[in-house]
């Protein structure tokens, strides 16, 4: 009996000395500190402590290449374990390493955060990196777009920066001298564009608009506009999201939905109508439309034709949509409408868009229908864009970097 409670006793002694007893130290994880949070294990109930990191860590720079899986560095420990008095707090933007001792059973039971040099280490050489990664990327990108214009790159550059001089002339009522003086022609067209809105409009109220108030405005339009977004809650009908995409405008415009491919109409309508998630959605989509009047600048349907048709109005290519949800929503309509009538006798067959994203050719004698049909140009382009990618492929954007302490390290150098 005594024996026995013995032999218990030591078992038990045993396996609390296995569980808790740091069998192995490890460097867990090395980098720049962002932020450390609560989370639960996925498919287990195991609370952790999730510490984020700016790109790269110590792990991923010794790889050859680091894990582009993730969009930043991460490691969790359980909650359970005990963080060493000695450890250190950090504060965002510190270079630290986690060390953490394991059980036999490979758990992690005590951790120790640790100051280091990490920064001075890795990070010049993440930054040149960086910088090295862009030119990559913007020589791709260049040889895709000369590829896809027929041209050489040198020429394409050539052509790119006189258009840029040129846009910038007329959008800023600038002479050519000016515009290079002043470097607008380095911008791109949106900068130029906000740029050129804040101008007319400090000129029309009298007051000084800057180019951030003109972006923060166009925000605010987008974030209407993306009222459509995936982001909202869906209903749980598995339709929703087909419904919302092809037929809230509609909705917005005429107050019913005329035909769905994802069921009977009279159903839909139905749906649409009691569905406590949809029909707000719906709903708002409408009373906004019907709230927001024809005005002065808006367009004429003459006008939104003409886009429609040609992509353009009055041969002008960059569109206005003055910040009015109307005209959006009646040229998505239109165009939605347009693009969707069964091909004319004259447009490219399945077999002939087929051949362009096989060969990347636009045979010469298609130019003439191209140049006039809208759905064709939409529907080669896309081809086209296949071609593209199997022979010169969208090169990726670079990994942002070190983004806590990025600033003070080029200051530095
Ligand atoms: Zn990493
Ligand atoms: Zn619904
Ligand atoms: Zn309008
Ligand atoms: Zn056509």
């Amino acid at each position: 009996m005594i024996l026995g409670l013995i032999a218990v006793s030591v078992i038990a002694a045993g396996f609390l000395f296995l569980r808790y007893y740091p069998h192995r130290r490890a460097v867990l994880i090395e980098g720049v500190f962002d932020k450390a949070e609560k989370t639960t294990e996925l498919f287990k109930n195991t609370r952790l402590i999730t510490y984020w990191f700016d790109n790269y860590c110590r792990e991923c720079m010794e790889k050859e290449k680091p894990n582009p899986l993730y969009g930043q560095c991460h490691q969790s420990i359980p909650s359970s374990a005990v963080q060493l008095v000695n450890s250190y707090q950090p504060q965002q933007g510190d270079p630290i390493r986690i060390v953490v001792w394991k059980n036999i059973f490979g758990k992690v039971i005590a951790y120790r955060i640790e100051r280091t040099n990490f920064a001075e280490e890795f990070g010049p050489r993440q930054l040149e990196q960086e910088e090295q990664e862009w030119r990559a990327y913007e020589e791709a990108r260049d040889r895709r777009k000369a590829l896809d214009l027929g041209m050489i790159v040198s020429e394409l550059r050539a052509k790119r920066e006189e258009d840029n001089i040129r846009y910038a002339m007329e959008r800023l009522g600038m002479s050519r001298g000016q515009v290079i003086a002043a470097g607008y022609h380095t911008l791109p067209n949106s900068r130029i564009l906000d740029i050129s809105r804040a101008k007319a409009l400090s000129e029309k109220t009298g007051t000084t608009v800057t180019e951030e108030d003109v972006r923060r405005e166009e925000k605010k339009f987008m974030d209407e506009v993306l009222v459509r977004s995936y982001d909202a809650p869906f209903c749980g009908w598995e339709a929703d999201l087909t419904l919302r995409y092809h037929h809230d405008y509609e909705y917005a415009e005429t107050g019913t939905v005329a035909k769905t491919e994802v069921g009977d109409t009279e159903w839909v309508l139905h749906h649409i109508k009691t569905c406590p998630v949809c029909f707000p959605k719906f709903n708002k989509m409408r009373e906004r439309f019907l709230s927001s009047p024809r005005t002065q600048e808006c367009l004429t349907d003459e006008n939104i034709a003409e886009i429609v048709r040609t992509g353009m109005l009055g041969g002008k290519k960059e569109l206005d949509w003055h910040g009015c949800l109307r005209c959006h929503v009646l040229f998505i309509r239109r165009q939605e409408e347009y693009l969707k009538v069964p091909s004319g006798p004259e447009c490219f067959t399945q077999a002939d868009l087929h051949g362009i994203h096989t060969t990347g050719e636009i045979p010469e004698d298609w130019r003439a229908h191209l140049a006039q049909c809208l759905r064709c140009q939409y529907a080669s382009r896309r081809h086209r864009d296949m071609w593209l990618d199997r022979v010169a492929p969208q090169p990726d954007i670079p990994r942002f970097r070190l983004k806590n302490i990025r600033k003070n390290l080029k200051k530095t150098q």
